[in-house]
């Protein structure tokens, strides 16, 4: 059951990687497509390079069609996205972790209040949490101090530019930090990766943070890590403020004032 229980889990994972990845390829795909059909115009009929174009063409277009699979799969994985305050699921993880995390860790909480609501699958979300804070237990066999923060934040222009695909804006901020091992540098620049572990064989399945960068990255958000050998590691992970009423108002304004009919 257990192995079941784990082999529907990985499903899960690999379904919601593979939304991700299909969604993104998807984007890269149509700009391939679309220069192909520019230069079938430009290369002479018969000719080597229309033949090469025609190529690049087919193969892309078989792409495209198996991104089309993936993200119909994936599709049947995703859960509801919630309006919700990710404080309540924190809060739900921590009283979780109590069975997962033994007595030489201290788990400290440190809640904003009235944080601004997010859009995202609770479960999800919990499973993000969850995943990070197992990793900091790894991380900390001799015990250590594990932090879960959530606050808001304002993105700003100079964030955004040295992010690569992160738009300036308003954020909730989870930030999950642990006293323990830290990483090399060479670790750190691979831990996304799915299947990559530094854990004894059949400890870890290199999965936890591939999940984790997968869900973030559906729910439209970033994740970021700093780590420092012997001292400890952070992860940061920001979700999009979801529109206030504030500005839904606003827009409803607009659109009263317009002239009818
Ligand atoms: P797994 O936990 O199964 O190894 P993950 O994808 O969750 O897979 O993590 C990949 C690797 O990243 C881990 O094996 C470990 O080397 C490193 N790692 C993740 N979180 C931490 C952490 N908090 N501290 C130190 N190393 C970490």
């Amino acid at each position: 059951l257990e192995d079941q229980f784990r082999q529907a889990q990985k499903m899960e994972v690999v379904g919601h990687l593979a939304g991700g990845i299909a969604h993104d390829f998807n984007n890269v795909l149509a700009v391939i497509l679309g220069c192909c059909q520019f230069l079938e115009n430009d290369v002479a009929v018969g000719g080597e390079s229309r033949e090469l174009v025609e190529e690049i063409y087919k193969a892309a277009n078989r792409a495209a069609s198996l991104t089309k699979q993936l993200l119909a799969f994936s599709r049947q994985q995703i859960l509801r996205p919630m309006l919700l305050n990710l404080n309540e699921v924190v809060t739900e993880a921590v009283a979780m972790l109590d069975r997962l995390i033994g007595e030489d860790i201290t788990v400290k909480t440190s809640l904003q209040s009235r944080l601004w609501p997010v859009k995202v699958d609770g479960g999800q979300m919990n499973q993000v949490i969850m995943n990070l804070a197992v990793n900091a237990r790894d991380a900390m066999p001799q015990g250590g101090t594990l932090t879960i923060e959530t606050s808001n934040v304002e993105l700003d222009e100079t964030y955004a530019q040295s992010h690569r695909e992160v738009t300036a804006g308003s954020y909730v901020m989870l930030v999950v930090s642990d006293t323990g091992s830290g990483m090399d540098e060479q670790t750190k620049s691979r831990i996304f990766e799915p299947f990559f572990t530094t854990k004894e064989t059949g400890k870890g399945t290199g999965l936890g943070l591939a999940t984790v960068f997968g869900i973030v990255k559906q729910s439209e958000g970033h994740v970021t890590v700093d780590s420092e050998l012997g001292t400890g590691t952070t992860f940061k992970v920001y979700l999009p403020r979801h529109e206030t009423a504030a500005t839904s108002e606003d827009a409803t304004k607009v659109s009263t004032s317009a002239p009818r009919g």
